[in-house]
């Protein structure tokens, strides 16, 4: 069988994860990822694509960075299936109502006076456009996508509802395996499961798996240490999220530091224009003391910017778009030229504005106002434990006969690094395929 695929990540500025694989006149589309560094501003025809052709997708999970550009996608005329897990597909809609409703314009903090915001990549009733067109899978039960096509999704351990999918295309004796695996977490992953381990593959399209460094505990540490601080000085901690992707691993990492009888209690907002749903449908559990009991969301924008009236120590997890979107603005201009206050980034946020803007120090353009950054910014590990790239080395080698590797995920130079890695390793027919590259396999 004639089979082509495309790494469409970084194609032009604004797509994230997603891989076309063409087969037999048909197109299906493995994650259809948003990358909000950068604004989209084509359309899926400018990257060569007819939303209209493309006849199936596929979601490895619900993250902006492989599902958010959706909406997209059906408003120029996507009309077949996106199968995926059912909690997928619930954080793949909450991600991509936040980017909409945070992305009007009067969310828009970071620009500059007299600077008109850019206009939103789609709009809350693109994002209900969407909602029909899911097909939703369970783990380890292959579904046909065409006559051709089945998919099998297994359990990824990134958050609620993450798979990886096995893929089979037939045609008369003809039978191609592939895996594509959009992210993986350290544990609870299927990796060493029977039906994916003892499978053989003839490719496997995979994310660049970097060193995993930090010990666990120390982000912990740090945050406790950030916490106590800021309720000796009086002031607020702020961490803005990206879209809803951390909100889970930095809760329980809260959760967890209050079980400590030197913690004082402080209350914790979730603050996102979709919080209140997102806690309905994935309840925030709060910890069996009393600290950190108020676990809170905070739906719209009066009562977000009615926490800056609290006195005493608040914080405040809030939705951070990476161009200097979101609620973080109303909180960054109450507390960013406080020095009692902090400002916690978490993980790799180089290319967003506000990582910038801190970075550069001195001060902060918010909703046109110049305001002095005296918070404390500080730094810590992404909470995600994303899957060791030594542990991701062992467990390709333990694939028999070794499959074609397409490392399709991550930035150039961490691609480069795990692609030397795993030739080091003995691993051969690794490849590093160009973004909008066609490649016969
Ligand atoms: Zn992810």
């Amino acid at each position: 069988m004639d089979i082509k695929f495309t790494n469409l990540e970084r194609m032009a500025p604004g797509v994230g994860a997603g891989l076309l694989l063409e087969y037999d006149g048909r197109r299906l589309l493995l994650d259809c990822g948003y990358d909000d560094s950068q604004p989209f501003g084509g359309t899926w025809s400018s990257l060569g694509i007819p939303a209209a052709a493309i006849h199936a997708v596929v979601l490895s999970h619900g993250h902006l960075g492989h599902s958010g550009l959706l909406p997209v996608l059906v408003r120029e005329g996507f009309r077949g299936k996106v199968y995926c897990t059912a909690e997928c597909s619930s954080v793949a809609t909450f991600s991509m109502r936040e980017t909409a409703l945070s992305q009007e314009p009067k969310q828009c903090w970071a620009t500059k006076k007299l600077q008109q915001a850019p206009e939103p990549i789609y709009r809350d009733s693109e994002v209900d456009a969407c909602e029909p067109f899911f097909a939703r899978c369970r783990c380890h039960e292959p579904v046909a996508l065409d006559e051709y096509a089945t998919a099998e999704f297994f359990e990824a351990g990134h958050g609620p509802g993450s798979a990886f999918v096995k893929i089979e295309l037939r045609r008369g004796n003809s039978k191609t395996r592939l895996l594509y695996v959009g992210d993986v977490g350290a544990a609870g992953n299927d990796l060493d499961s029977g039906p994916v381990i003892g499978d053989s593959y003839d490719h496997l399209f995979l994310p660049a798996f970097t060193p995993v460094r930090h010990k666990a505990g120390k982000a912990e540490e740090k945050l406790a240490g950030i916490i106590k601080r800021a309720c000796k000085a009086g002031g607020n901690v702020l961490i803005p999220v990206s879209s809803i992707d951390r909100r889970d691993a930095i809760l329980q990492m809260i959760q967890g530091i209050s079980e400590a009888p030197e913690m004082p209690g402080v209350f914790v907002f979730l603050d996102s224009p979709v919080a209140g749903k997102q806690c309905e449908e994935f309840p925030l559990t709060p910890g069996k003391t009393k600290t950190y009991c108020c676990l809170r969301p905070v739906d719209t924008d009066e009562s977000s910017k009615m926490l800056n009236s609290i006195t005493g120590t608040v914080v405040i997890i809030a939705g951070s778009g990476k161009g200097g979107y979101g609620r973080i603005g109303f909180h960054l201009k109450k507390n960013a030229a406080r020095p009692e206050s902090a400002i916690v980034l978490f993980g790799a946020q180089s290319d967003r504005a506000l990582d910038q803007a801190l970075r550069g120090g001195g001060t902060l353009c918010v909703f046109g106002e110049e305001v002095e950054v005296n918070a404390r910014i500080c730094r810590l590990d992404d909470p995600f434990v994303h899957l060791d790239a030594g542990a991701a080395i062992q467990w390709l080698g333990r694939m028999k006969p070794q499959p074609h590797v397409h490392i399709t995920h991550g930035g150039q130079q961490t691609k480069a690094r795990f692609s030397r890695a795993l030739r080091k390793a003995g691993i051969q027919n690794v490849h590093v395929p160009p973004a909008g590259e066609r490649v016969a396999l």
